[in-house]
C-alpha cells in the first residue's frame, strides 16, 4: 500500500500505480485487424474443417460485407446481432460490422424465441445474421415480426464447409438446413455480398464510441449489454500481447484452437482479436464435442488453447481411454470459472504445455488478471493484473478502505478495458463503477507480491447461522477426492440457519462413491458449519454456453423445491 490518509473514518489508501502502455498502438478494432491484414497477408487466418483463408482474404471479404451492410443502412450506432456459432462468417461479420461503424450485439445461437426476443427489444438490434440452420434461424424468425428486426441476413453454413452438408449433419445432428423465408426483410449472403460497391463509406469509429453490447448476468440476474467500446476491447488486446510474447508466442507462427464460443467475451477477446493480432491461425470449432475436438487437434496441431476448466477437464477424462497426441499444445489460459488444480496438473502433464489461469469480466472486456507463464506463477492464485491494470481489494462492509496484503475484501478494477456502463441502466451502471473502478463482486485478496486470489463470489456467498460460507471452499475440498469429476456448492433454505450448504456432484465413470464416503472425506478438510447438509449425485450438472459450471439452475430447482415442501405443510396442517 503506497499512501494512506483518513476519509470520514475510514482509512483510504491509494492503491500502487501501473506501467503504461504505449499510446501509439492501435485503439479500434478496425485498426488491429487491418494491421494484421497487412502484416500477415499470406498467412493463414482461418481453419474451418481444412478450409483455409489468408489474412488477404479475410481483409477482402469483410470490406465487402462492410460495404453490404453500409447499403442496409448499417453506421454510426446501429446494433447488428451476430448469432451464430464458430465458423468464418463470426469472423467476417465481426469485423464487418466495425467496420461499417455499427455496434456487435453477440446472442447465444442456442436461446430460445423469448431470449432472443428480450435481448433484441432491449438492445435495439435491428439487423440479425444468422446462419440457415434451422435449430438456430427458427428462433429467430419466431419473433421477427414482434422484434421488429428489419433485416435477416442468412448465412449458408455448409458453404463455408470443405465438404459441404455431410459435416454440417454431422455436427449438428438434429437439426437440418433451415427454410429461409422469401421476402424483402431476408437477405442472402450473396445477395449481400452481390449489390454496387458502396459510393458512400462511414467514418472510421472512434476509441470511444462502443463496439459491442456484450450481454452477461444470465448466470444470476436480469441480462444486461455491457458497453465496450473500441479503446477497451482493442487496449485488452494490447494489454495481453506482452505477456503471450513473454509465454513464447510468436507473431505468425500460432495456431491458436478456438472451441469456446466466440459470442462469449472470453474467446472473443482472447481467441479472436488477440489470436488476430498474432497474426496467428485462429482454428473454428462450431461445437463442442470431445471426439470432434480431439480429431481436430490431431489435425490441426494448435499451439495456443484459451478454454474453460471443463473443456479441459473432457480432455484428461477423454485421454484416459484415447490415444491422443496433444504435445502440440503450448501454451493455454484457462477463465472464466476457477481451475481445478490437479485439473490443470494433469493437462500440463498430458501436453507438456504451459496452462495458467487468468480472471476477467465481462465488463472488463474480459481479462484483468493472468497467471505468470515463467517460474514466478503462484499455485491456485489468478495471478498479476495486465500492464496498465490496478486491482484493489476494498473492505465490504466500508468501500473507501482498501485492505492490506492477505486480506480478504472485495475486487475493484481500473484499466482501460473496464466497459463504459449497461446500456440504458444507468442505475445498474453506478452501481458498479464506482470511481472510475470497476466493482466485481468477488471475493479475494492479493498477497505481498500482488498475486490476486480468488475466494469466491459475494452473490454465492452462503449465510448459514450467521457465518459466511464460500462454496468454493467446499468446492476445493470435494475436487481433491479422486472420484470426483464436476461438483457445485450454492445455499438451500433451512428453516434453523437460515441457508445450508448443498454440494451437487457429479463422478468419475469408474469411481463409485457415496454422499457418506464424501461427507466422511470432507471432515478433515472443511469446518463443520461449512459441511453440506446434502450431497446429491448427479449424472451431469448444467452448464453455461461457454461451458462454465452453472449454479441457476440448481438455486431455481433447489427454491422451487423448498416452496413445494412448505406448500405441503401449509396445506396438512
Ligand atoms: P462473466 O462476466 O459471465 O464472464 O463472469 C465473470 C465472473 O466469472 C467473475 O466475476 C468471477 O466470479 C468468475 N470468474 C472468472 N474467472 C475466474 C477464475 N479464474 N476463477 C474464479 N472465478 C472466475
Amino acid at each position: 500500500m503506497s499512501a494512506t490518509h483518513d476519509d470520514g473514518g475510514c482509512r483510504q489508501a491509494a492503491a500502487p500505480s501501473a506501467p503504461r502502455l504505449s499510446a501509439s498502438e492501435p485503439n479500434t478494432l478496425p485498426e488491429v485487424f487491418d494491421r494484421a491484414v497487412r502484416r500477415f497477408a499470406d498467412r493463414p487466418a482461418l481453419d474451418f474443417f481444412g478450409r483455409k483463408w489468408t489474412y488477404r482474404d479475410v481483409g477482402e471479404l469483410t470490406d465487402r460485407v462492410a460495404e453490404g451492410l453500409i447499403r442496409l443502412g448499417v453506421g454510426h450506432g446501429v446494433k447488428v446481432g451476430l448469432c451464430l456459432p464458430n465458423s468464418p462468417y463470426s469472423v467476417v461479420f465481426y469485423f464487418a460490422i466495425l467496420k461499417s461503424g455499427g455496434t456487435v450485439v453477440n446472442y447465444n445461437p442456442l436461446y430460445t424465441p423469448r431470449e432472443c426476443l428480450a435481448q433484441i427489444l432491449d438492445s435495439d438490434t435491428t439487423i440479425m445474421v444468422l446462419p440457415d440452420i434451422e435449430r438456430v434461424y427458427g428462433p429467430v424468425a419466431a419473433v421477427a415480426d414482434e422484434a421488429g428486426l428489419r433485416h435477416l441476413v442468412v448465412c449458408p453454413f455448409a458453404d463455408a464447409l470443405p465438404f459441404g452438408r455431410g459435416v454440417l449433419y454431422r455436427l449438428f445432428k438434429r437439426t437440418e438446413k433451415a427454410r429461409v423465408h422469401d421476402d424483402a426483410r431476408h437477405v442472402s449472403f450473396s445477395k449481400l455480398l452481390s449489390g454496387r460497391s458502396a459510393t458512400q463509406r462511414r467514418p472510421a469509429p472512434r476509441p470511444d464510441d462502443v463496439a459491442l453490447l456484450q450481454y452477461t448476468g444470465g448466470t444470476t440476474g436480469v441480462p444486461k449489454g455491457a458497453m465496450l467500446t473500441h479503446a477497451n476491447l482493442a487496449g485488452n488486446v494490447r494489454q495481453l500481447s506482452p505477456l503471450m510474447q513473454g509465454g513464447g508466442l510468436r507473431d505468425g507462427q500460432e495456431r491458436v484452437l478456438a472451441v469456446i464460443p466466440l459470442f462469449h467475451v472470453f474467446a472473443m477477446t482472447v481467441a479472436m482479436n488477440l489470436a488476430l493480432d498474432m497474426g496467428a491461425q485462429i482454428v473454428l470449432v462450431p461445437q463442442f464435442k470431445i471426439e470432434e475436438l480431439l480429431a481436430t487437434i490431431a489435425r490441426t496441431k494448435p499451439t495456443f488453447f484459451p478454454a474453460v476448466p471443463t473443456i479441459f477437464a473432457a480432455i484428461n477424462k477423454a485421454a484416459e481411454t484415447a490415444d491422443v497426441d496433444l504435445r502440440s499444445i503450448r501454451l493455454c489460459i484457462s477463465g472464466g470459472a476457477p481451475l481445478p488444480a490437479e485439473v490443470g496438473a494433469r493437462f500440463e502433464a498430458l501436453t507438456g504445455c504451459r496452462l495458467s489461469e487468468g480472471y476477467g469480466l465481462t465488463e472488463s472486456s474480459p481479462v484483468v488478471s493472468v497467471n505468470p507463464f515463467d517460474a514466478r506463477r503462484r499455485a491456485g492464485s489468478v495471478g498479476l493484473p495486465l500492464v496498465d491494470t490496478t486491482i484493489e481489494i476494498r473492505d465490504p462492509n466500508c468501500s473507501d478502505r482498501l485492505m492490506p496484503a492477505g486480506a480478504k475484501g472485495e475486487v475493484y478494477i481500473r484499466g482501460p478495458q473496464i466497459m463504459a456502463g449497461y446500456w440504458r441502466r444507468p442505475a445498474d451502471s453506478s452501481e458498479v463503477l464506482v470511481d472510475g473502478a470497476l466493482r466485481t463482486g468477488d471475493v479475494g485478496y492479493r498477497d505481498p507480491e500482488g498475486f490476486l486470489f480468488l475466494v469466491d463470489r459475494i452473490k454465492d456467498l452462503i449465510i448459514c447461522g450467521g457465518y459466511n460460507v464460500y462454496p468454493r471452499q467446499i468446492e476445493d475440498a470435494l475436487y481433491e477426492h479422486e472420484a470426483v469429476e464436476e461438483v457445485v456448492a450454492i445455499g438451500i433454505p433451512d428453516a434453523y440457519r437460515g441457508e445450508s450448504p448443498k454440494a451437487f456432484v457429479k463422478l468419475r465413470a469408474g469411481f463409485p462413491t457415496t454422499p457418506d464416503e464424501l461427507r466422511a472425506f470432507l471432515s478433515e478438510r472443511i469446518s463443520k458449519i461449512e459441511m453440506p447438509r446434502e450431497i446429491e449425485i448427479r449424472t451431469s450438472l448444467p452448464k453455461t454456453a461457454v461451458g462454465k459450471l452453472s449454479k441457476k439452475e440448481l438455486i431455481a430447482e433447489e427454491r422451487e423445491r423448498a416452496g413445494l415442501a412448505a406448500m405441503n405443510r401449509r396445506a396438512s396442517a
